[in-house]
This record gives C-alpha cells, sequence and structure tokens, in this order.
C-alpha cells in the first residue's frame, strides 16, 4: 500500500460546524448479530437510517462469542500464541459480519461496501492485542459515503504503523465506532447493544435495574474502568476527548437508550449515585518495600492497566484486569519483589458525580455492605467512586444490597427528565 493512499483527517473539534451534516455511525454488538436472521434485522435498521436521509455507517462486532472461539482454538494449537499472529486470527470475526451485514444490505437494494479496520483508514500503534487508535484517515469511506453507498467497517481493529493488523483490546468495536464518529464529524454516535442502555447495574444481576437517561463522560469512565462492560473503557475516553456524544440503545427496540455526554446540573438533582458496578476478572497484588516509582515504571513498560492503586507505608496494592495478570507478575518477578497475589476477589463500586459533594456516601456503604455481613479487604476511592474489594462469592450480594441502600430501584434513579 502506497504512503499516499490515505489523506490524514485532522481531528474533528467539538465547537467546528460537522463538515458532512447528517453523518451517523450506528456500532452493533455480537449479540445483535449472532445469527442470519439478526443480520438481516441490523441489515434493516442501516437502510432505514439511510432512507432518513444520512451517510450512515455502520461498525459491527464479531457474530455471538466467534471472538471467544477463535482465542479458544488459537490455544488449542499453540500454549503461547505470537500476539501478531493471534490478532491476524480475531480480527477475522469482524470481517465475517461486517462483509455479510453487507450482502444483506444489497438484498433490500441498496448500496452497500464492507471495510477491513485498515480499509477504513483506522491506524494504530503497534501494540497488538490492545493497540491504541493514533490515527483514522478517512478518505475511502468519505468516497464510498459520496456514492450514496452505507459504509460497514469492520470494528475491533486497524493496521499499525509498522503495517500489521492490530486488535483494540475485548470490547473495542465500541472505540471504532467513536473513533470513526469523532474523524467524520458524525452527528451522533450510536451503540446498539442486548439492554436497553445504560443501567444502575448490571441487569442480569439485579432484575430491578433501572436504564439511565443520561450519564457524564467522568461517571461512564468510572463505571467502564470498575466493571460496566456495556462500553469499552477507551471508547468512552475517545468520546469525552473529542466531544463525541454517545446514544447506548437496544438492537431490539426503537425505544430511546442513554445519552453519554457532558454533565449537567439535572444529572445530580435527583440522584447523587449513577449506579453500582461489579467484576470478578481482576487480579490484586499486595507488594512489600518497593520503591513505587520503580514498579510503575515497570508496569507501564508492559502496557498493562493498572485501575486501583493504594498505598500504606511500604505496602503497595494495585489490581489490573485478569488478562494482565501474567505480564504484572514479569513485572514484579524481574524486580525481584516480594508480593502476595490475592485471587479471590471481586470489586464492587459505587459511582455517581454527585459523591463529590455528599462524603456520608462512604459510610452508607459500609453499613450496607456489613448488613449482608461482607467486610471489605480493600477500599478505594476517586472523587465519583469507591470500590470495594470483596470475597469473590460474595459479589452479588455486595451489588444488590448496594443498589438497594441507594434506593437505585426507585424512580428518581433514572434521571429521567424533559
Ligand atoms: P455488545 O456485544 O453489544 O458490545 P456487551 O456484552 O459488551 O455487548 O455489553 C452489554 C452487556 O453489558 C449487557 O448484556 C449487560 O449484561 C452488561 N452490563 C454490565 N453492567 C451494565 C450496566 N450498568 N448497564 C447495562 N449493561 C451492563
Ligand atoms: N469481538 C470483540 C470482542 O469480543 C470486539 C467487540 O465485541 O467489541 O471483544
Ligand atoms: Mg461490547
Amino acid at each position: 500500500m502506497s504512503r499516499t493512499a490515505y489523506e490524514a483527517l485532522p481531528t474533528v473539534e467539538p465547537a467546528e460546524p460537522a463538515a458532512s451534516v447528517g453523518t451517523v455511525v450506528m456500532k452493533f454488538g455480537g449479540t445483535s448479530v449472532a445469527d442470519p436472521e439478526k443480520i438481516r434485522r441490523v441489515a434493516q435498521r442501516l437502510v432505514e437510517a439511510k432512507g432518513r436521509g444520512g451517510r450512515v455507517v455502520g461498525v459491527v462486532s464479531a457474530m455471538g462469542h466467534h471472538t471467544d472461539e477463535l482465542v479458544a482454538l488459537a490455544h488449542d494449537v499453540s500454549a503461547r500464541p505470537k500476539p501478531r499472529e493471534l490478532d491476524m486470527l480475531i480480527s477475522v470475526g469482524e470481517r465475517i459480519s461486517c462483509a455479510l451485514v453487507a450482502m444483506a444490505i444489497a438484498d433490500l437494494g441498496q448500496d452497500a461496501i464492507s471495510l477491513t479496520g485498515s480499509q477504513a483508514g483506522i491506524v494504530t500503534d503497534t501494540s497488538h492485542g490492545k493497540a491504541k487508535i493514533v490515527d483514522v484517515r478517512a478518505r475511502r469511506i468519505h468516497e464510498a459515503l459520496d456514492e450514496e453507498k452505507i459504509v460497514l467497517v469492520a470494528g475491533f481493529q486497524g493496521v499499525s504503523t509498522g503495517y500489521d493488523i492490530t486488535t483494540l483490546g475485548r470490547g473495542g468495536s465500541d472505540t471504532t465506532a467513536v473513533a470513526l464518529a469523532a474523524a467524520l464529524g458524525a452527528d451522533a454516535c450510536e451503540i446498539y447493544t442486548d439492554v436497553d442502555g445504560v443501567f444502575t447495574a448490571d441487569p442480569r444481576v439485579v432484575p430491578e435495574a433501572r436504564k439511565l437517561h443520561a450519564v457524564s463522560y467522568e461517571e461512564m469512565l468510572e463505571m467502564a474502568a470498575s466493571g460496566a462492560k456495556v462500553l469499552q473503557l477507551r471508547s468512552v475516553e475517545f468520546a469525552r476527548n473529542h466531544g463525541v456524544q454517545l446514544h447506548v440503545r437496544s438492537t431490539f427496540t426503537d425505544e430511546d437508550g442513554t445519552w453519554i455526554r457532558e454533565e449537567d446540573e439535572r444529572m445530580l438533582e435527583k440522584a447523587m449515585i449513577s449506579g453500582v458496578t461489579h467484576t470478578a476478572d481482576e487480579a490484586v497484588f499486595e507488594v512489600h518495600d518497593l520503591d513505587p516509582a520503580t514498579l510503575f515504571d515497570a508496569v507501564a513498560e508492559t502496557g498493562m492497566s493498572v485501575d486501583t492503586l493504594i498505598q500504606v507505608g511500604t505496602t503497595l496494592v494495585f489490581s489490573t484486569p485478569l488478562e494482565d495478570r501474567a505480564d504484572a507478575e514479569g513485572a514484579l518477578a524481574r524486580l525481584g519483589a516480594s508480593w502476595i497475589e490475592h485471587t479471590h476477589l471481586g470489586k464492587v463500586s459505587v459511582a455517581g458525580a454527585g459523591l463529590r459533594s455528599h462524603p456520608a456516601v462512604a459510610a452508607r456503604a459500609f453499613a450496607a455492605l456489613s448488613g449482608v455481613g461482607l467486610k471489605p479487604s480493600f477500599v478505594a476511592a476517586s472523587p465519583i467512586r469507591i470500590a470495594f474489594f470483596v470475597p469473590e462469592e460474595g459479589v452479588e450480594q455486595a451489588v444488590q444490597a448496594l443498589h438497594d441502600a441507594f434506593e437505585l430501584g426507585e424512580p428518581t434513579a433514572d434521571r429521567q427528565h424533559a
């Protein structure tokens, strides 16, 4: 590919008038394209959007659990698949679904074209498995949109500055969609998924959880970082940094979902907590007598993500997603550190912009947890989140107890306003 094949597109500033009025980016997750019937329904939705007169870009995830299956297949073949080859393999899932959606759109009499991340001009750094988007060279998308085509882009992937195929980390199609919305100056970035929006807790754990009408970028960052996997953390960072408003909604209904945007006072006047999140997929390390700067230099080199960080005296506690556990162990071993790994802990967090002005939240949360016999091993707080590490088997009970304590099942919790 020649170096002039793309034309770098400067990131669109939110204050600028959008260059292409009427562009919409619509992203569909794995459950939404899980079988041929669902693929046809997604095609129908994209065609309807096009019928309303806009320029339509669809971003799709791999069908159902295809990415998990591809990862498992790699490990069946090789104990340590090379990261470059793993990315070649797992990027395939999204290519399949976007080609199928393009075929279904053609059957509805509408022109469409499917593009890989690379063809769509998504350029990333060289970090396989968790690559960061560094540029979007959208010339080819613009040309196809100018020809009145619906453009389908394979999510979750790009091409590195070293010309290799990369993937963006699990859940990365969300980030593809937001990056495209920013680069194209889209009016809307719609994230279609298998729930009706962002809820006060995972609706699969707390049946009476309520759909939130609006959530600020800061709150959504905290919720995504602490386990609400409905949006990939990086996609929320990208949206905040580029002023892209997100609308998380159901693939299967026309109902409004949840708006993610700048904070406004109406979000705060009703409920101080936006939600309770949880994750069981975390490793917690307790490290003794090691210079924190040395440790975090080593951690940064591996590219792993660290969420919680606590220091008491000469003891440091930090947590990482399970997928980064081996990196953390490797870094600690190289430094000759002595550490304890807490394996059977889950993390339950309360998040909300109202926390800033309501310090009593902590007391209420501790009381709720002790009410169900749970004593957190570690607690970490940010201005708008408190995270409690509790035994894995107590996680769901803790989520329910905190959801009850902050009355998040009540109508006021959903921030509905005119
Ligand atoms: P997709 O395949 O569409 O990207 P994901 O599985 O990545 O969907 O994310 C949607 C899932 O996120 C939901 O099915 C739900 O179980 C889970 N989830 C966790 N926390 C929340 C929350 N607070 N609000 C909504 N969904 C949540
Ligand atoms: N298919 C990828 C995954 O399962 C990306 C995504 O769904 O957003 O992580
Ligand atoms: Mg997802």
